[in-house]
């Protein structure tokens, strides 16, 4: 496997080795995914016995509409390692690894996607790097197989947008496969906002970071649950969120439109005033008319989208809602509403 440091990573003098985690936990969000299971399993299940410390695995069955839930069960009465949280609806990708991730309560986590697009067996080279002193260790994809060219266009275009627009240290190409220390996890766990954009917000917290590089396979089977519609709401969800970027560009617009009829106006007075020909001037008048009105409008979109989310973060409503549990101590009877952080030490 190849290793890179990513230029993220403070100086190693903040980055000290320690001993491996006493527990690890991997994280795996699922959504309408029952033609992968049986691989993900054989992939985890042949995987642990390699891992040099103790494993538990928390699936999270983002309200699937197929089998996925029974066969969840079934894999955690056969392991009680195995545990499952089955949230009430779909409340999509971002949300479900939250939920998996305050469950989780390893001293380091993984969390990683159920098409075994995140090959397992990169958790190995990540502890080693964990080791080495990182919280964070994220897999940056050198390579994508297997995926239509709409697909890797979107995502090219998206990990350069956002770096422009979120943080200029955002790394480029890294999915939301990475292992976090516990540190770090509960420092991520304090964010709690609707609109999540988890890899955003694990570059805000901080901690050391580093990166393992991979060659991304395709799905092992079913097929994308994030189409081009889901992700161009993804990107804008992680633009409007992280970032006032979209206002500034919209203010030096505004700027520079009030400008141009600012001096355009002059030019008028000053024909007048030279008593130059003055052409009747309905056209530039419409044509003036009609940007301003465009731009305001623009400008009011842009605004409202903003209000949007402050009405959505002000109902503060909780982020997944759990609706059974399998093999986890604190098994919730009645549908619970997590809107406090769960005490893992109490689990
Ligand atoms: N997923 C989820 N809820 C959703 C959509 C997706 O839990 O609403 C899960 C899905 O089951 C998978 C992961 O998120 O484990 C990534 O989804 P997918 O592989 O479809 O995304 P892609 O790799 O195509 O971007
Ligand atoms: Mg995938």
């Amino acid at each position: 496997m190849d290793f890179r440091t990513d230029r993220m990573a403070p100086s190693t003098s903040n980055v000290h080795r320690r001993p491996l985690p006493y527990l690890l936990s991997i994280v795996i969000p699922l959504y309408n995914e029952e033609p992968v299971i049986s691989l993900l399993q054989a992939g985890i299940e042949s995987l642990i016995p390699k891992i040099p410390c103790a494993v538990e695995v928390v699936l999270v069955d983002d309200g699937s509409r197929d089998g996925t839930f029974f066969m969840l069960s079934q894999w955690a009465s056969e392991n009680a390692g195995v545990k499952v949280l089955a949230l009430s609806r779909n409340f999509g990708h971002q949300n479900a690894a939250t939920a998996g991730l305050d469950y989780a309560s390893g001293e380091a986590v993984v969390l990683m996607d159920a098409d075994l697009q995140d090959p397992p067996e990169l958790i190995l080279p990540m502890l080693e790097r964990y080791c080495d002193g990182y919280d964070v260790v994220y897999a940056q994809r050198i390579a994508r197989e297997g995926e239509g060219p709409l697909k890797r266009v979107t995502a090219w275009a998206f990990y350069r947008l956002m770096r422009l627009l979120i943080h200029r240290d955002l790394p480029v190409d890294v999915g939301d496969y990475r292992l976090l220390s516990r540190p770090c996890l509960n420092a991520l766990r304090q964010l709690r906002e609707t609109h999540r954009f988890l890899r955003g917000m694990v570059a805000w917290v901080g901690f050391p970071q580093t990166a393992v590089q991979f060659r991304r396979p395709q799905r092992a089977a079913g097929h994308t649950k994030y189409p081009f519609r889901k992700m161009l709401g993804f990107a804008s969800n992680a633009a409007l969120s992280f970032s006032a970027f979209p206002l500034k560009v919209l203010f030096v617009a505004g700027f520079v439109m009030a400008a141009a009829g600012f001096a355009y106006g002059l030019y008028a007075i000053c024909r007048v005033l030279l008593g130059l020909y003055v052409v009747p001037g309905w056209t530039s008048l419409i044509v003036a008319q009609c940007i301003t009105g465009g731009s305001i409008l623009m400008g009011l979109g842009m605004v409202g989208s903003y209000v949007a989310r402050i009405f959505e973060e002000v109902k503060a409503r909780p982020l997944y809602i759990v609706a059974r549990s399998i093999n986890i101590a604190t098994a919730q009877t009645e549908p619970q509403a997590v809107m406090a952080i769960p005490d893992t030490e109490a689990r």
